[in-house]
């Protein structure tokens, strides 16, 4: 008897998980410099944490209303409209989920037919892929740019009559490139041409150093625009699986029915946290954003005495490092930064082969770690017991 679904053999383990496990497993043992995370090193502030044990002590215990509380909603569209000028219906174009995760597998549900394709940058997030196969969709991939910048001239060469939708991720996960206006409005206006639904993962939204567009400020494409944000990255809320679909009623109303099917709600408790979170002082975003910045700009100053190039990131808390022609034999970048030098990093390859040459590294840590690294790789520390 065949067990278990077709579709599942073409799934893989999150790689980046994976190897944010070995290094902790190895740490206990060795001194590794562990720069895998995909999530911040911040703890959840203070006021937000409040809120929740508000929240619980008051016996908002329940299942809430499927799409959220509308207190929530009603903040996330003022919050929009604010930031981004953008206008949604909070009762009816906010759907509020369990993270941004789910939430983008909704919309994968939502939308793609067997054979249906998906357009994607590389660099991108090693989960769409997989999310794409759950759902027998097709990913198609434009392989980056020389500095792992997305290839917008590609764009309509991979489209085909199978395709469903452009996927992008803004600011990306791995490179920390950040789309400009012109580079949305060029995908939007190749949607239109195409008919195509265009998703935009926002998720990293608020940590960005450089002028940042939405793609909620695209009024003319919200027929077909569908926004996901939330809370993980930008208020270090990742254990909360709180997050929020953006897009016209009609999408929402449709996905709202995945939600509800499968989810219910989202976690109540973490709703009244993130509703904290969304409008009480702003001023932990912008410390940990601040941070975040800071720690960018001592590595790429420290790395310039080293061998290896970085891409300057615009946005989030990674950062990716050029391995190629630093001899590394067979063994892949990650596989070398690990074995040189102590330190536990991603490899391009997960996020698309074209940026095979490279190995992510998350700047969760502290400046001092982030010190000792970048002297592990500029040959002035050896790598210690290993
Ligand atoms: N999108 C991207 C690009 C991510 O990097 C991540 C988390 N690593 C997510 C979505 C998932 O976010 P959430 O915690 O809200 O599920």
């Amino acid at each position: 008897m065949q067990k278990f679904a077709k579709r599942l053999s073409l799934l893989k383990p999150s790689e980046s998980m994976a190897m944010a496990q070995k290094a902790k497993e190895l740490q206990k043992t060795m001194d590794i410099i562990d720069l895998t995370l995909g999530q911040p090193d911040f703890d959840t502030p203070e006021h937000i944490k409040q809120a929740a044990w508000r929240a619980i002590r008051d016996g908002k215990n329940s299942y809430t209303v499927s799409y959220g509380i509308p207190e929530l909603r009603e903040a996330i569209a003022f919050f929009y409209k604010q930031y981004y000028c953008a206008r949604y219906a909070p009762l009816k174009e906010v759907l509020v989920c369990p993270g941004a995760k789910q939430g983008i597998m909704y919309l994968m549900q939502a939308f793609l037919s067997p054979g249906d394709e998906v357009v994607l940058f590389e660099p991108c997030w090693l989960s769409y892929a997989d999310m794409i196969f759950l759902n027998e969709g097709v990913p198609r991939f434009i392989p980056a740019l020389e500095n792992m910048a997305p290839n917008l001239n590609q764009l309509e060469s991979v489209i085909t009559s199978k395709t469903k939708m452009i996927l992008i991720n803004n600011p990306v996960n791995p490179s920390g490139y950040v789309f400009s206006q012109k580079e949305l409005a060029y995908i939007v206006e190749i949607a239109k041409k195409h008919d195509l639904l265009i998703v935009s993962d926002e998720i990293y939204d608020r940590i960005v150093f450089t002028e940042f567009h939405s793609l909620s400020q695209f009024e003319q494409a919200r027929d077909r625009s569908i926004v996901v944000g939330g809370f993980s990255k930008n208020y270090a809320m990742t254990g909360w699986r709180i997050a929020y679909i953006l897009a016209a009623e009609e999408m929402i109303s449709k996905i709202g029915l995945i939600h509800q099917h499968t989810a219910t709600c989202a976690s109540s408790v973490s709703q009244y946290a993130a509703l904290s979170a969304i409008t009480d002082d702003q001023s932990c975003v912008n410390i940990m954003c601040r941070i975040y910045r800071e720690r960018r700009d001592l590595l790429i100053s420290l790395l310039t005495s080293s061998k290896f190039k970085a891409i300057m990131p615009e946005g989030t808390f990674y950062l990716m490092l050029d391995c190629a022609g630093v001899g590394r034999n067979a063994a892949t970048p990650a596989e070398f930064l690990f074995n040189q030098f102590g330190i536990a990093s991603v490899d391009g390859i997960f996020y698309g082969t074209s940026s095979a040459e490279y190995a992510r590294l998350s700047l969760t840590c502290s400046e001092n770690v982030l010190r000792k690294a970048a002297a592990r790789l500029c040959g002035h520390e050896e790598k210690a017991s290993l």
